[in-house]
């Protein structure tokens, strides 16, 4: 695929004019995320925004309906969320949530800032497209699989797999040469791609960045599936604390309720589920946060229908949309009709919403552009001019 135009992915300094207003999508490279910096996103939520943070499928937060995108970037910045004006749309990376936590080969988190930071010193890197996506996997095999460009997966305690357009390169790497590969590969694809945003859209991309590498590839490749890993309850971590993992409807986290996340006082991570998990409690306190956060809307019960939906924008966020998605999403699961998977699904075209009974893991989209749709086997439900078409998953 050539693409004739630059990528028009949001950031905070680039706002995307959506039909409810300006949007700004703040990156958080890893997922990570302090207390007190989800205080700040929550405040400006409230001040100078529609009151409420959008968890996105590469660990970011969405604001809508901005009026005063200057103060916006004044508070991120003192924040820590805007650490680069020329970079800002490339610190795209996902890292294994529950990494240096609980299980994996290794702590890719650490990993982050290194990457983070190489990234941002260097200037040929800020012209890399803002859909390009860096993965990190502790080798538990829940991030390789959704979509990356250029990623590492541990395959033992000190080693990675270089991946590249989402496959094994055959490059395997110490972990001292790990991040300083990535970068050296963003840097090939950077000078190969010519109008190209994805390494997996570069014809023989993997094979042409995999050459212009000091590392020879080895014969043996791993196999990376998608998976659909939610960190979701209680999870014991390995140093004895718990981590508690919240689903949160709909990805749209209420200023309020983010308010009452960031009193918590522990660091927090938004997952590529757009799910939140809360780290680093003693046991009773994690009692206490999941009693008063539950009441508020957040998800700790792994069955809830709520964690096998996903909805794009749609009305009045999307001009392009037939509907109001979300609304409709929210009626099906208070009204039952969000099954479990192995449920009978409605089967048609021009379906009234509220006669949809859709089972197992699924995806509402206002248009048949179905943004947002997650990766792997998932139902489609997609609006058109005339209702809902499903379209089962595998
Ligand atoms: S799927 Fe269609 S309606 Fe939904 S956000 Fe994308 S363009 Fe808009």
């Amino acid at each position: 695929m050539t693409r004739s135009a630059p990528d028009s992915c949001p950031g905070v300094l680039r706002l995307h004019e959506a039909a409810d207003g300006p949007l700004a999508r703040v990156r958080l490279p890893g997922g990570r995320l302090t207390p007190e910096q989800l205080q700040v996103l929550a405040e400006a939520a409230r001040d100078l925004g529609n009151g409420a943070l959008e968890l996105t499928s590469r660990g970011n937060i969405q604001l809508r309906q901005l009026h005063d995108a200057t103060e916006l970037s004044q508070r991120l910045t003192a924040a820590g969320l805007l650490p680069s004006t020329t970079h800002e749309r490339v610190r795209n990376i996902l890292a294994s949530p529950m990494s240096g936590r609980v299980g994996g080969w290794s702590d890719v988190h650490t990993l982050v800032p290194l990457l983070d930071a190489g990234l941002q010193d260097a200037p040929a890197l800020a012209e890399l497209p803002g859909r390009v996506l860096f993965t990190l996997d502790d080798g538990r095999g829940d991030v390789s699989g959704l979509g990356g460009d250029i990623g590492l997966h541990a395959t033992a305690a000190d080693e990675y797999a270089l991946l590249l357009g989402g496959l094994d390169s055959g490059i395997r790497l110490p972990g001292a040469d790990a991040v300083p590969t990535v970068l050296a590969a963003a840097h090939v694809f950077q000078d190969l791609r010519g109008h190209f945003w994805r390494v997996r859209e570069l014809p023989d991309g993997v094979a042409r960045i995999t050459a212009a590498l000091p590392h020879t590839p080895g014969e043996e490749t791993l196999e990376l599936g998608v998976r659909h890993d939610i960190p979701i309850g209680w999870l014991d971590q390995d140093n004895g604390l718990v981590s508690l993992g919240a689903g949160v409807p709909l990805a749209t986290l209420p200023a309020r309720t983010a308010e009452f996340v960031a009193a918590t006082g522990r660091p927090l991570l938004v997952t590529p589920w757009r799910s939140l998990v809360i780290t680093d409690l003693d046991e009773d306190i994690a009692e206490t946060v999941a009693g008063v956060l539950a009441p508020l809307g957040l998800i700790f019960d792994a069955t809830s229908p709520w964690l096998r939906v996903t909805a794009c924008a749609g009305r009045p966020g999307c001009a392009k949309s037939h509907t109001d998605v979300r609304a409709d999403v929210a009626a099906a699961v208070t009204t039952g009709r969000v099954l479990p998977a192995g449920a009978e699904t409605t089967v048609g075209t021009d379906l009234d919403a509220g006669e949809l009974e859709v089972a197992g893991r699924q995806h509402w989209s206002g248009c048949d552009r179905r943004c947002g749709r997650p990766a792997g086997p998932v139902t489609e439900v997609t609006a058109g001019p005339d209702g809902y078409t499903i379209t089962p998953g595998d």
